[in-house]
């Protein structure tokens, strides 16, 4: 085995063994990426000069004994959502083609303080808005199972970068599913925590009430190590959660037995590939061959939950993208007055997508229609939640579900029907609504593209989800083709 295929875990051993550095490590990575990258285009920007330095510092440190944490040393990746002190920071949009942040997101923050190595920033869907990466203003990125094919989205380039062994885990972020279905497409572990257990100080906004951190992996292992250290509190977010950090590695790998799994109706019928709900029930037999109690639950209202996410997120974003304005930041287009340079900034910069949902969002929240779709949205909203909670409230630990209607589809199957797009979200969407944290484990691999299942978890269960996401968890889905 290569070092870039080794997990985190395995390649652990070795640096502390110091059989091998860091910046041997960084250098093996950073050839892969050479090598594989123009065929994939997971990365908007590698950032080897940065990635160099890095991977020194962490080898002096442990040199003095002074390894500060289980990622030091270890070469990583962020989707370009993440503001990154002095690398560009573009979001896959135009109007952001140039900006450098002054600071650094607090969870990007936390993984540097613990000796984090940068390779780059990822390929996405522009402002995180899409379910393929096809959104973005700086090309696709395609499956390394296949090039044919969408890694998902919007976290694609996070997804594709991990399976294709050009980082060891990378961040990834979660408004309505962009951890979990590339995770599912790429036959990755993809988690996305519960909202406000990692603070979104830092990170560009998308729709504020349901955006949060998530990290893709090698393995439940691996995504539990990383959530540990880029977890907590955060003063500069006053929605992060005040609950203590759980002991998710820990979690990974005890037993299921006595556990209580549920498997929602809702989520199993009509839509639904046969191959993924073959691979749920065969899991559920797992789950009882171990010791777990599966049994059918039913969460009714959610058949809204896509309407009601795609309402409330467009009009967040409508809010959230009036920034962008060509006068504090951004791509500036010449105009006669200052309402032209606006209008003309915000038509260059932006793409078809993102201009769409900001057009969206701005009807459902104008007067007159801001009661019928905004508000009456938030009503359903907190309907679905309660669905969950008398779930929850019932004794079950976790829910088990397919991450979305099928496997990976084929590069601009989908890029020219919005709706059908949109249906892709049916299955990871309610989690966000609900504010719970899920997991996407990898559990087999159909027709040569990978199969993910999701479990549901009530808030700040996170290790429950662990426990159950390794004890389903398939052995590590390896690209043949690259
Ligand atoms: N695909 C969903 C959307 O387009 C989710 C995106 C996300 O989670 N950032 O909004």
């Amino acid at each position: 085995m290569t070092y870039t295929q080794m997990s985190m875990a395995e390649i652990r051993v070795l640096l502390d063994d110091k059989q091998l550095s860091s910046r041997e490590l960084t250098e093996a990575y950073l050839r892969r990426i050479e090598k594989i990258e123009p065929r994939l285009h997971a990365y908007i920007k590698v950032t080897p000069e940065q990635a160099l330095a890095d991977a020194d510092a962490a080898d002096s440190r442990r040199a003095a004994g002074q390894c500060l944490s289980a990622i030091d040393g270890v070469p990583m990746a962020l989707k370009d959502i993440f503001c990154s002190e002095g690398v560009v920071t573009t979001c896959a949009s135009k109007i952001l083609y140039n900006y450098q942040p002054p600071y650094d997101a607090t969870c990007w923050a936390k993984l540097k303080a613990g000796g984090a190595v940068l390779l780059g920033k990822c390929n996405m869907d522009e402002f995180a808005m899409g379910s393929s990466t096809e959104n973005s203003a700086y090309g696709v990125t395609h499956n390394p199972f296949d090039p044919d094919y969408v890694p998902g989205g919007s976290s694609g380039g996070s997804a594709a970068a991990v399976a294709a062994d050009l980082a060891a885990y990378t961040l990834g972020t979660d408004t309505g599913g962009s951890v979990r279905q590339p995770a599912h497409f790429c036959g990755v572990v993809g988690i996305k925590p519960t909202y406000g257990r990692i603070s979104r100080y830092g990170i560009i906004p998308y729709a504020s009430s349901l955006d949060q951190a998530g990290v893709l992996a090698k393995s439940c292992y691996d995504a539990a190590t990383v959530l540990e250290i880029a977890s907590g509190q955060d003063r500069m977010d006053s929605t992060s959660a005040p609950q203590p950090v759980g002991a998710y590695r820990e979690a990974c790998g005890r037993s299921v037995a006595g556990m209580r799994i549920g498997v929602p109706r809702e989520f199993c019928g009509e839509g639904v590939q046969s191959a993924i709900l073959d691979e749920l029930w065969a899991a559920v037999d797992k789950l009882r061959a171990q010791g777990a109690a599966v049994e059918e639950v039913s969460l009714p209202h959610t058949p809204y939950a896509l309407p009601v996410y795609y309402v409330l997120a467009c009009a967040e974003a409508s809010s959230n993208l009036a920034r962008y304005d060509g006068v504090r930041y951004g791509l500036r287009e010449a105009a006669d007055n200052v309402y032209d340079m606006f209008a003309a900034s915000r038509s260059a910069g932006f793409g078809a997508e993102v201009k769409r949902r900001i057009m969206l969002g701005t009807y459902a929240l104008s007067s007159g229609y801001y009661d019928a779709y905004y508000n009456k949205t938030l009503q359903v909203r907190t309907l679905i939640k309660q669905d969950y909670d008398r779930v929850f409230a019932d004794g079950f630990d976790a829910l088990l579900t397919p991450p979305a209607p099928s496997q990976a589809f084929r590069l601009g199957e989908k890029v020219d029907d919005p709706l059908t797009m949109y249906l892709q979200d049916v299955c990871t969407v309610p989690v966000n609504l609900a504010g719970l944290p899920a997991i996407v484990v990898p559990v087999a691999l159909h027709q040569g593209l990978p199969l993910g299942l999701q479990l549901i978890g009530a808030p700040f269960a996170e290790e429950k989800l662990f426990t159950a996401g390794s004890a389903i968890e398939s052995a590590r889905l390896v690209p043949s083709g690259l």
